[in-house]
């Protein structure tokens, strides 16, 4: 059986899966998602990622139009359909149908679409070796322009640094913000570990509050792993003991090289090695 998606409750298969070209969310990028794993049948912080979702089409004056418990019957309901145990989910809400113009109140139907697949995990290597990244000359957006916070539909920022992280041969690239500070990768949260103290950039440094990032805060803080959200330089990761990535799809990843310059012993460490442990046993534990 085809893949089915669900758009507005209703499943179809994926091969018409279809909405408006006239929908804003194709237009302008207008409209906000979430990307989720499952385990085991279950979406990981389902509510932590709805609460996002929610949040972030408050942010753009976007209404919803289905209740949370609706949409998590939804979720279910296409994970079961497609007998997806393990994978992936994205959540998309476009702004729905308008004119050729910007203006948002002359949009309706908002189109609610989950879509379900496994996913292509980086592959093993990577985890056990580790990622070289480099950073990217695009700066993070400004939040006063859009914020990161918001998960919005209009994701160019991240794809122009994600192209430059391709053409220096990597696949991520770290993302300053606009005072130059270490803000993001382009599709995960940045870790370091320094002299034992686990520190990534605070929100206020205009990055996604990633789910994984507070699940690996969360853990480290159990591990008795002293965390500070604190603002960081290219320098502060460049002599750095450790470091690694958190995102839902590509969950604990450690980079070893960052613009050339090994971090650490250039092999993942000994914390980012716990903590992947850890969030392992996390997802597939019941919570
Ligand atoms: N930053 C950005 C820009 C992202 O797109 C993502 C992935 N959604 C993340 C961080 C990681 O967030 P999460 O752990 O919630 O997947």
């Amino acid at each position: 059986m085809s893949l089915q998606v669900n758009i507005n409750g209703t499943l179809v298969p994926k091969s018409d899966a279809k909405i408006s070209v006239f929908d804003h969310g194709v237009l302008y990028g207008d409209g906000v998602f979430e990307g989720m794993r499952a385990y085991r049948g279950r979406v990981f912080r389902l509510e932590e990622h709805l609460r996002r979702l929610w949040a972030s089409a408050q942010s753009i004056c976007l209404t919803i139009p289905m209740t949370r418990e609706e949409m998590v019957r939804q979720v279910d309901r296409t994970l079961q359909v497609n007998q997806i145990d393990e994978g992936y989910v994205r959540l998309i809400v476009t702004r729905g149908i308008g004119t050729l113009g910007l203006d948002a109140h002359l949009t309706s139907d908002p189109q609610v679409i989950i879509i379900t697949d496994h996913i292509a995990l980086y592959p093993r290597e990577f985890y056990e070796q580790g990622l070289k990244i480099v950073t990217a000359s695009t700066v993070r957006n400004h939040p006063g322009a859009l914020n990161p916070r918001i998960k919005s539909l209009n994701y160019l920022n991240n794809i122009l640094a994600k192209i430059e992280g391709h053409q220096a041969g990597c696949v991520e690239a770290l993302m300053l913000n606009h005072l130059g500070e270490v803000a993001e990768c382009t599709g995960d949260n940045i870790f370091i570990v320094t002299e034992g103290v686990l520190r990534t950039p605070p929100i206020s440094a205009g990055i996604l509050e990633g789910i994984t990032r507070g699940a690996v805060i969360e853990l480290a803080q159990q591990e008795a792993i002293p965390v500070q959200e604190i603002t960081l330089t290219r320098h502060d990761v460049y002599t750095a003991d450790e470091c690694f990535l958190t995102g839902s799809a590509a969950e604990v990843v450690p980079v070893v090289t960052v613009d050339e310059r090994s971090i650490g012993t250039g092999r993942p460490g000994p914390i980012t090695r716990r903590l992947i442990e850890r969030f392992h046993a996390l997802v597939r534990s019941s919570e």
